[in-house]
């Protein structure tokens, strides 16, 4: 089975948030804010918001209800949202 947002951080090859290209060497990994995958440049802001911690602890109880796998489950969706990406 394809998970439509592994195809979606796979394929990226240009960060949909700075617009920086990315080569399929470069590590992405999903916003804790959208859903949505960024480069690793744009994780980096994303952790310095003063709501990071909290929006993080939400996300990832929700993406466990919602996905039904376990945090530590590699190659996960929540997973992806706190460790990178590789193709
Ligand atoms: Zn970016």
């Amino acid at each position: 089975m394809k998970d439509p947002w592994k195809e979606k951080i796979m394929c990226m090859i240009q960060c949909p948030r700075c617009g920086s290209s990315l080569k399929a060497e470069d590590e992405r990994i999903l916003s804790v804010y959208d859903h949505e995958p960024v480069c690793m440049k744009c994780k980096g802001e994303e952790e310095k918001r003063p709501d990071y911690a909290d929006v993080s602890k939400m996300m990832i109880g929700q993406c466990l209800i919602d996905t039904e796998m376990a945090y530590s489950d590699p190659g996960g969706y929540c997973y992806h949202h706190f460790y990178p990406y590789k193709c």
